[in-house]
C-alpha cells in the first residue's frame, strides 16, 4: 500500500469488532471449550494472513471474518462452520498445513478445510477437462460433509458483495460462474435469500444498465410502495388481534433479478410488473397449531380482500422437496392491483431463508438427513458416475439435474430404476447397457409397442426391443435427455467420424505421393479452403463419406489454382486486420475493449444480438470475435468455462451506425383461430412497416406455434413489435427466441 495512509489503530478495531460479532451470531450457547477453539481458529487465519490485503486495500482477514459472519448469521451454522471459515483460505494461500489444523481442531475441520481448498479455484482452469475432474471431485466433497459446500457459498457471496474492486473481465467471469452454478446450488438447498442475493449480484455485474434501470425505479418507487403496504396492512390489523395472533409483516420488493425476468417474458415495462412486492405475514405460534393458525390468517386476509383462486399455493400441507414451506395467495388490494401476500410462521420463515442448516436446527436430534438432501445427492453422484469427460456438456447436464425431478420405471423383470422426468425409451436402454441403447429399435410399454422417443411416466414397465441393424442418428439427440445417453451417443459418431477420417487421411496422403507434393498442413488448408470447408479433419470425412469425388480431384491444379488467388478478404481463416474482415458486417455497430480493439467480429448466430442488448465478446478459434448477449444461454457457459477467452464490447452510439437491419426472430403461440396469421402479419408488415425474412406457423389441435424472423434495428423497435402484436389479440402470445 504505497501512497495511502493507513491507520492500523481503526483497522484493528474494525477487526476486533468483526470478530465480537460473529461470536454473538452463533445462536447456541458457546461452551469454554467452544470459545478457545473459535479464539484459536481466529488467531491462526489473523497471523497467517497478517501481511496480506485485499484488492480492495482492506486487511485479507476481513473476509474470512465475513464468511464467518454469513455461515452464523445468514445460514444458521455453528462452531464448526466457523472456525472452517476463519480458516477456509489459509492452506491455500498461506504456510499452514492441512496437518496443523488435524492437530489442532481434528479430522472434521481438516476434512472440511480440505473440500473448500480443493473447491477453490475449481472453475479458474483453462482446461476444460481439469476443470471437469475438479468440479466432479466438489461435488464428491458434498455427500462428505455438507458443511463444505454452505461454507463455499458462504466465500462465493462474500466475494459477490465486495466484486466492485476486481477487474471488469474478472467480474464477468466470476457473476457467469455465479449465476451458472452456485445460485442454482443455493436454490437446490433451498437457500432463497442467497440465491436471490446471488442473482442480483450477478445481474448487477452482467446486466449493468437493466440492473440500474430497475434498482433506479424501485428506489424512485419506495415511498410510494410503503404507503401502499401501510394501506393495505390496516384493515388486517384488528382481525389479527382479535384472533390473539402475535404477527409481524413485511413488504419486500422482488429481486431485481426477478423483476427483470418478468419485463422480459412478458414485455410489459417497469409499470407494469403487477407484483413488485409481496407481503409476508409471520405469525409467531405453536407448532402443533402452526397449520390452522396459518389458514385463520388466510381467511383473514380473504376476508377483507378478494383472491384469485388460479393463485393459491398451498406448500404448507405439501411442503417443497426442498423444504420450503408457506402459503400464498394473490388477492386483489386497493386501487385494483393485485397483491402477493405469503403467510407463513416463523419457523416456516426461517427455513425458506436458511434452508437445510435451519432445518437440521428444528430436527430432534439436530443431523439428521433430510430427504430432499440425499435424493439430490444421489442424483448428483448419478452424473458423476458418467463416463463424458466434456466439462461444457458435463456442466449444462448437472445444471439440469439441478433443476428436474425424477420418475420411477420397471425393468419387465420388475427392478426399479430411477431417470430424470422427461425421459424417453431411448433413455432407458441406454440406461441398462449401451449396446442395449445404440440397437434400441422400440419398446413393449405395458405390453404397447412404442417408438424409441416415447416419454415414460411414472410407474411405466418398459421392455427395450433391440435390433444389430439399428445405427444412431443425429435425430437421437433430440430424443434423450439423460447424460449418460447423451454422452454414449456422441461416443458413438465421434467414434464414426474418427475411423471415416482416417480412411480420408489415407486417401489424401496417397494422393499427395502421387503428385509428388509435401503432405503438410499448409497444403492441406489449401485444399480444405478449395472445398470451402472450415477444417481439415472435414476435408479428411467427406472423402471417405465420398461427399468429395475424389477421382475428380487433381490436387495439384488445386494448390496451383489456388496459390494464384488474389486473397479472399471474407474467407474465416485467420484474425485478420478490421477494414478488409468486416466487409459483410454492419461497419463499426461495435466496440470492443482496447487491447482487442482491431480483431475482426460477427455477431452469435445462437442469440442474435441486436443493438440496445447488453453484449460480450467471445474470441473464437479461427472466426474472430463473436458478439453474444450477455442473456444468451450458452454464453453463460462460454464465459464460466472459458473466461479468460471473454472481452469487452459495447454498441457504438447509434448516430455513427449506419441504419442497419439486424436479424432478430420471435417465437408467436396461442389459440388457433381464423385470421391469426394475417392478424400477425398485417401487425407487422403494414402497421409497423417491419420487413420480415422468413415467417413458419404451424398449428395442431386447436393451438398455433410460429416463428417469425425479422429485420429491425434495436431492442427498442423488436419490443415495439412484440407489444403490438400481443396488442392485436388477446389469444396470442410472443416472445424473443434465444436459441436458434
Ligand atoms: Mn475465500
Amino acid at each position: 500500500m504505497s501512497t495511502q495512509e493507513i491507520d492500523l489503530e481503526l483497522e484493528n478495531k474494525v477487526i476486533v469488532k468483526a470478530y465480537r460479532n460473529v461470536l454473538k451470531s452463533i445462536r447456541r450457547t458457546l461452551t469454554r471449550e467452544d470459545k478457545k477453539k473459535i479464539r484459536e481458529a481466529f488467531g491462526i487465519s489473523l497471523e497467517a494472513h497478517r501481511n496480506m490485503r485485499r484488492k480492495s486495500g482492506e486487511p485479507y482477514i476481513i473476509h474470512p471474518l465475513a464468511v464467518a459472519q454469513i455461515c452464523a448469521e445468514e445460514i444458521g451454522l455453528g462452531v464448526t462452520s466457523v472456525i472452517c471459515a476463519f480458516l477456509h483460505d489459509t492452506v491455500e494461500d498461506t504456510d499452514i498445513t492441512l496437518d496443523l489444523l488435524r492437530l489442532k481442531f481434528g479430522d472434521k475441520v481438516a476434512l472440511i478445510i480440505d473440500g473448500l481448498t480443493k473447491i477453490s479455484g475449481v472453475l479458474d482452469q483453462p482446461d476444460k477437462s481439469v476443470q471437469a475432474e475438479n468440479f466432479k471431485k466438489m461435488l464428491l466433497t458434498l455427500s462428505d460433509d455438507v458443511r463444505v459446500i454452505l461454507i463455499k457459498l458462504a466465500d462465493r457471496l462474500h466475494n459477490m458483495r465486495t466484486l466492485d474492486s476486481m477487474s471488469p473481465k474478472s467480474q464477468l467471469k466470476i457473476a457467469s460462474e455465479t449465476a451458472y452454478v452456485y445460485a442454482p446450488l443455493a436454490h437446490r438447498l433451498g437457500l432463497y435469500a442467497i440465491k436471490s442475493e446471488l442473482e442480483d449480484l450477478s445481474t448487477k455485474y452482467l446486466q449493468a444498465e437493466s440492473y440500474n434501470y430497475v434498482k433506479t425505479k424501485l428506489n424512485e418507487t419506495k415511498t410510494q410502495r410503503n404507503k401502499y403496504i401501510r394501506n393495505f396492512i390496516e384493515p388486517l390489523i384488528q382481525d389479527l388481534e382479535d384472533q390473539g395472533l402475535k404477527y409481524e409483516v413485511k413488504g419486500r420488493p422482488k429481486s431485481i433479478h426477478s423483476i427483470l425476468q418478468k419485463m422480459k417474458t412478458q414485455h410489459v415495462p417497469f409499470e407494469e410488473v403487477y407484483d413488485l412486492f409481496a407481503i409476508r405475514i409471520i405469525i409467531d405460534t405453536p407448532i402443533d397449531t402452526e397449520k390452522s393458525d396459518c389458514w385463520k390468517v388466510y381467511s383473514i386476509v380473504t376476508d377483507h380482500y378478494t383472491p384469485n383462486p388460479d393463485r393459491l399455493r398451498d406448500w404448507v400441507s405439501t411442503p417443497k422437496a426442498n423444504g420450503y414451506e408457506s402459503l400464498h395467495t394473490t388477492v386483489m388490494g386497493p386501487k385494483g392491483r393485485w397483491v402477493e401476500v405469503q403467510i407463513r410462521t416463523k419457523r416456516m420463515d426461517e427455513i425458506a431463508e436458511k434452508g437445510f442448516a435451519a432445518h437440521w436446527k428444528y430436527k430432534d436430534n439436530g443431523v439428521q438427513q433430510d430427504g430432499g438432501l440425499e435424493g439430490w445427492l444421489s442424483r448428483v453422484r448419478e452424473i458423476l458416475e458418467s463416463p463424458d469427460a466434456n466439462a461444457m456438456d458435463f456442466l449444462d447436464d448437472f445444471k439440469l439435474a439441478l433443476y428436474t425431478d425424477e420418475i420411477f420405471v420397471f425393468t419387465p423383470k420388475g427392478d426399479l430404476r430411477k431417470l430424470p422426468a422427461g425421459s424417453s425409451v431411448l433413455d432407458f436402454a441406454f440406461d441398462i447397457h449401451s449396446d442395449l441403447g445404440i440397437n434400441c429399435i422400440g419398446a413393449k410399454l405395458n405390453s404397447k409397442l412404442v417408438p424409441i422417443n416415447h416419454q415414460l411416466n411414472n410407474g411405466d414397465q418398459v421392455e427395450i426391443l433391440s435390433s444389430s441393424k439399428q445405427k444412431p442418428n443425429e435425430d437421437w439427440f433430440n430424443f434423450v435427455v439423460t447424460a449418460k445417453a447423451k454422452s454414449k451417443i456422441r461416443e458413438y459418431f465421434k467414434q464414426i467420424r474418427l475411423k471415416a477420417s482416417q480412411l480420408g487421411k489415407e486417401i489424401l496422403e496417397r494422393k499427395f505421393k502421387h503428385a509428388k507434393l509435401t503432405f503438410n498442413s499448409d497444403n492441406l488448408q489449401i485444399i480444405a479452403k478449395h472445398y470451402k470447408l472450415k477444417a481439415v479433419s472435414d476435408l479428411y470425412y467427406q472423402l471417405a463419406k465420398e461427399e468429395i469425388d475424389r477421382t475428380k480431384m487433381d490436387i495439384a491444379e488445386i494448390i496451383l489454382a489456388e496459390k494464384a488467388k488474389p486473397a479472399d478478404p471474407t474467407a474465416p481463416v485467420a484474425l485478420k486486420p478490421k477494414a478488409s474482415a468486416k466487409a459483410n458486417l454492419p461497419i463499426d455497430a461495435v466496440i470492443l475493449s482496447e487491447n482487442e480493439a482491431n480483431m475482426p467480429y460477427g455477431f452469435a448466430k445462437c442469440c442474435n444480438p441486436i443493438p440496445g442488448d447488453e453484449i460480450f465478446g467471445f474470441v473464437t478459434i479461427g472466426e474472430g470475435v463473436k458478439i453474444h448477449r450477455t442473456s444468451c444461454p450458452n454464453a453463460l457457459a462460454l464465459m464460466s468455462n472459458y473466461g479468460y477467452r471473454i472481452i469487452k464490447a459495447k454498441w457504438a452510439n447509434a448516430e455513427n451506425v449506419p441504419k442497419k437491419a439486424f436479424v432478430s426472430s420471435i417465437k408467436v403461440s396461442g389459440i388457433d383461430s381464423v385470421g391469426i396469421v394475417s392478424i400477425i402479419t398485417d401487425t407487422i408488415s403494414k402497421q409497423l412497416q417491419v420487413n420480415m425474412k422468413s415467417i413458419s406457423i404451424t398449428s395442431n389441435e386447436g393451438a398455433f406455434e410460429g416463428n417469425i424472423v425479422l429485420e429491425v434495428h434495436d431492442t427498442q423497435q423488436l419490443e415495439n413489435i412484440m407489444r403490438a402484436i400481443k396488442n392485436a389479440s388477446d389469444l396470442i402470445s410472443v416472445n424473443r427466441v434465444d436459441l436458434g
